[in-house]
């Protein structure tokens, strides 16, 4: 048998084998568990509003009537809610948190660093493996070879289970051990995010004032994006390097800018 056909009957008989379940049918555990479902997995799905889960019946997923039949129907627990606080009010019964000793759980709700090395001690207490991940996408981007997810924690349970990360995303990486990890470079990245999406606003609001085609602005945008992007990467790395007084190398400093930008936006 050629090597490539038996390595994807190999990959294909490892998903028939692992029993996978997302506790949380929102946007992003809907999209979770379709990416899994396309893939072979045998997915049960959990919703509080069991409405939302109930489309995903329709792709091949169970629909467990309580978050206790989904733990007992699958070997891991993919957990997407809106913050750890509902995940506590999810699984921290007795019942439950008896039925996940043995599994592993992988918490891809969006939290704190400390949240997640809460979590993991909580979770190592009830005798789960548990890896905490942050998803660094939109869930369209969920399944796809751009779909982006950064997971911490002990990398064993990472790599005995990578085929089912490849299955969310063609860029699922494992960035350390310490639980917290993942969750620390996702508020990091997400300030970079908001930085740009207040100052979105932001442009449109000048403009609009100055009766500028937003159109114009999005043109004008596509053409500025890389070198932002350029100074990005070279802040980063000045940083990095220690580098902070204005030298031969660096690309554009801040004094000309604080004396043009502050007249243009306050006069
Ligand atoms: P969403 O569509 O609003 O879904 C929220 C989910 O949390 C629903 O399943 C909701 O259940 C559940 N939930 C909230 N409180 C609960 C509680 N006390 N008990 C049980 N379930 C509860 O949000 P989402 O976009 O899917 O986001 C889910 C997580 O993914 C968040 O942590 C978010 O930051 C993260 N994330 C999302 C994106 C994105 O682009 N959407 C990107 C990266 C990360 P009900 O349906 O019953 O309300």
């Amino acid at each position: 048998m050629a090597p490539l056909a038996y390595r994807r009957l190999l990959a294909w008989s490892v998903a028939m084998k692992l029993s996978i379940s997302v506790v949380g049918t929102g946007r992003m555990g809907s999209a979770l568990a379709r990416a899994l479902l396309r893939s072979g997995y045998r997915t049960t799905v959990w919703n509080r509003t069991k409405q939302k889960a109930e489309p995903l019946a329709t792709l091949g997923a169970t629909v467990a009537g309580s978050v206790l039949e989904a733990v007992n129907a699958a070997e891991i627990v993919i957990v997407n809610v809106s913050d750890y606080q509902a995940t506590a009010a999810v699984l921290h019964d007795d019942a439950v948190a008896s039925a996940i000793r043995g599994k592993l759980v992988v918490e891809l709700t969006s939290g704190t660093p400390h949240g997640a090395r809460e979590s993991a001690e909580w979770f190592a207490e009830h005798g789960a493996s548990y890896l905490d991940g942050a998803i660094m996408a939109t869930p369209d981007f969920i399944g796809t070879d751009a779909g982006t997810i950064l997971i911490s924690g002990p990398r064993q349970a990472f790599d005995a289970n990578e085929e089912m990360f490849r299955a969310l995303g063609g860029n699922v990486q494992h960035i350390g051990e310490e639980p917290g990890r993942a969750n620390a470079l996702d508020s990091a990245l997400l300030a970079l995010m908001w930085g740009a999406l207040f100052g979105t606003l932001h442009a449109i609001a000048v403009s609009q004032a100055e009766e500028i085609d937003l159109g114009e602005l999005a043109r004008q945008w596509t053409a500025t994006a890389p070198v932002v992007d350029g100074l990005v990467a070279d802040l980063i790395k000045r940083t990095d390097a220690g580098r902070f007084a204005s030298d031969d190398e660096t690309l554009s400093s801040i004094s000309p800018r604080i004396t043009a930008h502050s007249s243009i936006f306050w006069s």
